[in-house]
């Protein structure tokens, strides 16, 4: 700014700039134009006692006169507004000091606009504080002056110069002028600030209504995505589901061996489409805040098991060595926890281990950190002997569609998610998840979880297992079932099942038909299609609760859906019935489910009555 001006350059232009504030401006124009007027009236003062030859007065008014011209000079060259203005009260006070003490001897009304001045000057240049301190100053000195004088002390016995009565107009004059001018000069400066900052303010309002918009356009694109993504899983899920369901169906037939091999390739590629479609919906679902932790009862090393059961198979297939820990703290305990997302971590992280490791282990630990009375922390960590990540990519694989190089897709497959997705399911925990690793020697992942305990012992006898799953094909083959269910593919299916099941079944293609068919007969238990021509399954659900025939109307009703919207559990029970069972159905869930619920029912139709 003023480093770039010619030093004989005096123009204020050369100090003002657009970044400064509005006051600023208004302190540096006052400088700039106040030295400009001190120098014209210092200026004449110097003639006209050069011209009286007063000495003394001479010697005064010229050296006033100089450092007014270094004073200004200073401020135009450097811009440096608060050192001048110091100076200049600083001068001021010292002044006022001799005026008081030495020169005059006396407080008259010159001395007081003299200390008003000061007052005016330092509270509208430097602020509060520098206001308050050169206010004192000036003031504390004026006021003992007075005080003394009263008492008829004098201090020093200087005899006092006369001053006549039009230097004393002429002084109140200048004061008076010097005031208006000031309280104008900054009454307009806050102004301008005030209409700035509603400017501002406006401008402020106008970004918030464009953001409020643009942020809801963003929730309802992101909405509509969620939407399509549920609605294109339904779609794809379905084919899916009959594609895998048939292929298992065909695999107990007693296929011929190359067959058999055929079918294997089906089934694989149609899972892992599958777990593709639930890969982009689960993250879909993360990401839009809808996946929340349950808190239920777990069983930790059954848990681990079952996840590690199928592992095992596929990392000896790969001739690796599978090793699952369990710390003997953790076993017959009863922790809570949410088992499916911890299946889904755990699964994640061992597949990961077992895809990226050619040869040696992969190794499931969960290990007891810390034990508390009511809880315990678990380290849990999947280990491998794989090809390692490089260091700086260890941050990239937890971003969506990130894998560790563009080589890895053309290895391996996979779409780069199930890690994004551990990282945020542990987020919602507040968990870290930590990895260490080495290229061409392992990785090792880990995370710390707290979960709660609850005390007690429970442990089944295994013989009693074996009994119950006897037990159970009996007591399923007693059931009959109707299922409500549009889809021909689908029908055929568990028509499939059912018979493998030696369960009894009756189908209804659509929700009017189901209801109408459970008025007229006995079932133990329906599953029922969620969308379905005429009268859909929500609408079939609560026409048969509300059925006259309070037997029928508490019959158990499992919802079956392809639908991956996150408020279908909602959804669900709101209309009355008791379970859903995503599709394509795990046979075994759904069996699982089918009992459960029919024992229930028919417990409490034991419980005496009271
Ligand atoms: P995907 O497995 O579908 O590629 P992930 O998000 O699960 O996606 O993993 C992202 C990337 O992280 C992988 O592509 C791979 O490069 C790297 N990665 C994950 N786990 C391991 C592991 N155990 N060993 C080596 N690299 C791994």
């Amino acid at each position: 700014m003023s480093n770039k001006a010619g030093f004989l350059n005096l123009s204020i232009a050369n100090i003002l700039s657009d970044e400064q504030s509005m006051l600023t401006q208004a302190r540096i124009r006052l400088l700039f134009y106040g030295l400009w007027v001190v120098f014209a009236c210092v200026g004449a003062v110097f003639l006209s006692v050069l011209y009286s030859h007063e000495g003394a007065l001479v010697a005064m008014s010229g050296g006033i006169l100089v450092t007014v011209v270094m004073l200004f000079k200073y401020l135009t060259w450097k811009g440096d507004w608060k050192l001048v203005a110091h100076i200049l009260l600083v001068m001021g006070t010292l002044l006022n000091l001799a005026d008081a003490f030495i020169i005059f001897q006396k407080i008259d009304i010159i001395s007081i606009q003299l200390v008003l001045l000061i007052i005016i000057f330092s509270f509208y240049m430097l602020g509060q504080n520098w206001g308050l301190l050169y206010s004192l100053a000036n003031l504390s000195p004026v006021l003992m002056f007075m005080v003394y004088t009263y008492n008829n002390i004098y201090i020093i016995n200087i005899r006092p110069v006369h001053l006549d009565q039009f230097t004393l107009i002429l002084c109140v004059l200048a004061n008076f002028v010097v005031m208006v001018f000031i309280h104008n000069h900054f009454y307009n400066a806050f102004l301008k600030n005030i209409l700035e900052l509603k400017r501002t303010s406006e401008e402020q309002t106008r970004l918030n209504e464009t953001l409020e918009v643009a942020i809801d356009k963003a929730e309802k694109s992101s909405h509509a995505k969620s939407e399509f993504l549920s609605t294109m899983s339904h779609e794809i899920r379905t084919p899916l589901n009959a594609v895998i369901g048939m292929s298992n169906l065909l695999m107990m037939g007693n296929p011929r061996k190359d067959q058999e091999e055929n079918l294997e390739i089906l089934k694989f590629s149609a899972n892992n489409l599958l777990a593709i479609v639930n890969d982009v919906l689960d993250f879909n679902k993360i990401e839009s805040g809808k996946v929340v932790f349950e808190n239920i009862r777990l069983d930790l090393p059954e848990l681990l098991n079952n996840i590690c059961g199928g592992q095992i198979i596929k990392a000896n297939e790969k001739g690796l060595v599978f090793k699952l820990k369990i710390d003997d703290v953790l076993r017959n305990k009863t922790l809570i926890g949410d088992p499916t997302r911890i299946t889904q971590i755990i699964f994640n992280l061992v597949s990961n281990a077992i895809k990226f490791t050619r040869q040696g282990f992969v190794e499931v630990k969960a290990s007891c950190q810390e034990q508390r009375e009511d809880q315990v922390t678990v380290r849990f960590s999947v280990r491998d002997s794989g090809i390692g990540i490089e260091q700086d990519n260890l941050k990239a694989i937890f971003e969506p569609f990130t894998q560790e190089s563009i080589t890895t897709t053309r290895k391996y497959g996979g779409t780069g998610l199930g890690l994004a997705i551990v990282k945020r399911l542990l987020e919602l925990k507040g968990i870290q998840m930590q990895v260490t690793s080495k290229p061409g020697q392992g990785s090792e992942f880990w995370f710390d979880m707290v979960l709660p305990l609850i005390n007690e012992v429970a442990q089944e006898p295994v013989v009693a297992k074996v009994k119950a799953v006897s037990a159970e094909e009996q007591e399923m083959s007693d059931l009959h079932i109707l299922v409500a269910e549009d889809n021909m593919v689908n029908t055929m299916l568990m028509k499939k099942f059912f018979s493998k099941w030696h369960v009894r079944s009756t189908f209804a293609e659509n929700g009017e038909r189901a209801v109408e068919m459970m008025s007229y007969g006995n079932f133990d238990i329906v599953l029922m299609d969620l969308q379905m021509p005429v009268l859909n399954g929500f609408d079939a659900a609560m026409e048969i609760r509300k059925m006259a025939d309070h037997q029928k109307a508490a019959v158990p009703i499992i919802a079956l859906t392809a639908s991956a919207l996150t408020d279908i559990r909602e959804k669900v029970f709101s209309a009355g019935m008791n379970d859903y069972v995503a599709k394509p159905f795990k046979p075994d869930e759904l069996k699982e489910k089918i009992l459960k619920l029919v024992h229930h029912r028919s417990a409490r139709r034991h419980q005496p009555v009271e």
